[in-house]
C-alpha cells in the first residue's frame, strides 16, 4: 500500500511539475510569437503601401497615356487624369490600401473601416493604430510627392487579427498535444517509478522471508548495478552476514560451553558413583572430595566467565567506570606477577608516569593478567616478558611481549574467538577464553587488542584505548 503510494506520489509531483513547465513554455512561446507576428504584420503593411506608391501617376492629358495597357484604371483628377497601375494592391492578405485626397475623400482602393478612420489624421511614414469594435487596426500613410500628386495620400490598414489566426492554429495544436504529452509523461513516469522501486519490493520480500523462516543465510539479490538501492541491498546483506556470524558464534559458544561443563560434571558424577559403591576410608573420601572440588571450581570459573561475557556484551552497569591510574595498575599487577617466575621466566615492565583512563579497574587488570598469564604459559624456559605502557597519538597503549613459542599467521585472528585454542597450546591448561575475554574488555572500553607474532620467536599483544 505504502509502496503504491510512493509510486503514485512520485508520478503525481512529476506530472504536476511537467504541466507547469509546459504551460510556462507555451505562455512564453505565445507571448514571443505574438510580438513577432504583430511586427511582421506591420512590416508587411508598410511594404505593401510603399510598393503601391509607384503605381499611381498623373497625366495632364489623356493623350499622354499609353492606352494599350487597358487594365490600368483612370480617374479624372483636377485638370488631368490619375493612372492607377494594375499592379496596385488594394486588397491583399487582408491588407487594404486606398488612395485619398487630403480632405479625406477616398478616390480609389479599399478600406474596410473607412468610416472609422476618417477622423484619423494622415501621418506620413508612421504606423498608427485604432480600435474598432474591440479589434485593433494598424494604419500606415504615405504622402505622394510626384508632380501633380502632392495632395494625395495612400493609406493602408490591416487588422491585428490577421496574425491571431495563425496563432490560434498553434493554440489548437497545443490543446491536443499538451494533454497527450502529460498523459504520456505520467504513464512513463509511473512505469519508471515502478521499475525504480521494484528492488525495494525484493528487499522487503527477502527481509520478510528472513523474519518468517529465521534463516539468516538468505541474501537480497538485485542483480548487477551500482545505484542507491543496490548499495542499500549490499548494506542489508552485510548486516545479515554479521548477524548470521554473531548468531553462529553465539550457538558455537553455547555448544562449547555445555561441552566444557559436561566434562567436569561427568567426572563429579563418576567420582560420586565410585565412592558410594561401598564404604570407604576417610582418606579415600577426602581424595574424592578434592576431585569434586577441583571440578566444581572449574565449572564455577567457566560459569563466571560466561556471565561476564554476557554482561560485557549487554554493556550492563555491573562494571562501573572511574578514573583509573593505569600506571599504578600496571605497576602493581606486574610486581605481583613477576614473582611467579614460572619456567625461569623473568618479567620486566616500563610504565609511563601518570597515565589515567576512565574505565573499570577490575576489568582492566583482568585483561593485563590474562595477557601476562598467556606470556608465561606460552613462553620458553628462562624466557622474558616485557610489559610497556605509553601514550601515543592520543591513545593509551599497553603491550605484553614475550619471546616464547609464537603463533602461526593463519591462527593469529582465530585466537580471539571464544574457546579457540591454537595448535601450540597444551590442552588441559586453559579453556580458550582468556584472549576473547581480553578483546571483549578492550571493546567494552572502546579499544581493541591486536597481536603481532613470529612462530618460534615470540608474540606481542597490544591493547590500544582511545583517550578522550
Ligand atoms: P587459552 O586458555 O588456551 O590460553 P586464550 O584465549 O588465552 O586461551 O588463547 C587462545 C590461544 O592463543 C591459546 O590456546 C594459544 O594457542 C594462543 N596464545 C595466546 N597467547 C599466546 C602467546 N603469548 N604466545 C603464543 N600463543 C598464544
Amino acid at each position: 500500500m505504502k509502496r503504491l503510494s510512493i509510486r503514485f506520489r512520485i508520478t503525481f509531483w512529476f506530472t504536476a511539475a511537467l504541466i507547469l513547465v509546459v504551460l510556462f513554455t507555451y505562455v512564453a512561446i505565445f507571448f514571443v510569437s505574438d510580438q513577432i507576428l504583430q511586427k511582421t504584420i506591420r512590416d508587411n503593411l508598410i511594404e505593401i503601401v510603399e510598393d503601391n506608391v509607384d503605381e499611381v501617376e498623373f497625366y495632364q492629358s489623356i493623350a499622354d497615356v499609353n492606352l494599350s495597357d487597358d487594365v490600368d484604371h483612370f480617374i479624372r483628377y483636377g485638370e488631368g487624369y490619375l493612372e492607377i497601375d494594375d499592379d496596385f494592391l488594394d486588397a491583399v492578405n487582408q491588407v487594404y490600401t486606398a488612395l485619398y485626397q487630403e480632405d479625406d475623400v477616398l478616390l480609389y482602393g479599399e478600406n474596410p473601416i473607412s468610416r472609422q478612420v476618417s477622423g484619423v489624421g494622415f501621418a506620413d511614414g508612421h504606423v498608427q493604430h485604432i480600435h474598432v469594435d474591440d479589434r485593433k487596426y494598424y494604419i500606415f500613410d504615405r504622402k505622394l510627392t510626384e508632380d501633380g500628386l502632392e495632395e494625395l495620400w495612400l493609406r493602408g490598414v490591416v487588422s491585428e487579427e490577421q496574425g491571431t489566426v495563425q496563432n490560434s492554429t498553434l493554440i489548437q495544436i497545443s490543446i491536443i498535444f499538451l494533454p497527450l504529452l502529460v498523459l504520456l509523461a505520467s504513464v512513463g513516469g509511473y512505469w519508471i517509478a515502478a521499475r525504480a522501486l521494484g528492488p525495494i519490493q525484493e528487499i522487503c520480500r527477502t527481509a520478510d522471508q528472513i523474519g518468517r523462516e529465521n534463516d539468516l543465510k538468505k541474501r537480497i539479490d538485485l542483480g548487477g548495478g551500482q545505484d542507491e538501492l543496490h548499495q542499500l541491498a549490499d548494506s542489508f546483506n552485510d548486516m545479515f552476514e554479521k548477524l548470521d556470524k554473531a548468531f553462529e558464534a553465539e550457538r558455537q559458544f553455547t555448544s562449547n560451553a555445555s561441552h566444557e561443563l559436561r566434562t567436569p560434571m561427568s567426572v563429579i558424577l563418576a567420582q560420586c558413583e565410585y565412592i558410594l559403591e561401598e564404604p570407604r576410608t576417610a582418606g579415600e573420601y577426602e581424595e574424592a572430595l578434592k576431585v569434586i572440588q577441583r571440578q566444581g571450581k572449574k565449572m564455577s570459573g567457566l560459569i563466571n566467565d560466561m556471565l561476564d561475557f554476557a554482561r560485557l556484551d549487554s554493556h550492563s552497569d555491573r562494571y562501573g567506570k572511574e578514573n583509573v591510574s593505569v600506571t599504578e595498575l600496571v605497576t602493581s599487577v606486574c610486581t605481583d606477577m613477576a614473582l611467579i617466575r614460572e619456567k625461569g621466566i623473568s618479567l620486566r615492565f616500563d610504565a609511563e608516569n601518570d597515565v589515567t583512563f576512565y574505565g573499570n579497574r577490575e576489568l582492566l587488570s583482568r585483561l593485563l593478567i590474562n595477557l601476562i598469564s598467556n606470556a608465561y604459559r606460552y613462553g620458553r624456559e628462562d624466557g622474558h616478558i616485557f610489559v610497556r605502557l605509553w601514550l601515543g597519538n592520543g591513545k593509551l597503549c599497553l603491550s605484553v611481549a614475550d619471546d616464547g613459542i609464537g603463533i602461526d599467521r593463519e591462527e593469529q585472528q582465530k585466537i580471539f574467538r571464544r574457546f579457540y585454542q591454537a595448535d601450540n597450546s597444551r590442552s588441559g591448561i586453559g579453556l580458550g577464553l582468556g584472549l576473547s575475554m581480553a578483546q571483549e574488555i578492550a571493546r567494552f572500553h572502546g579499544g581493541e587488542v591486536i597481536v603481532e607474532s613470529t612462530p618460534g620467536k615470540g608474540s606481542v599483544f597490544t591493547l590500544t584505548l582511545p583517550m578522550p
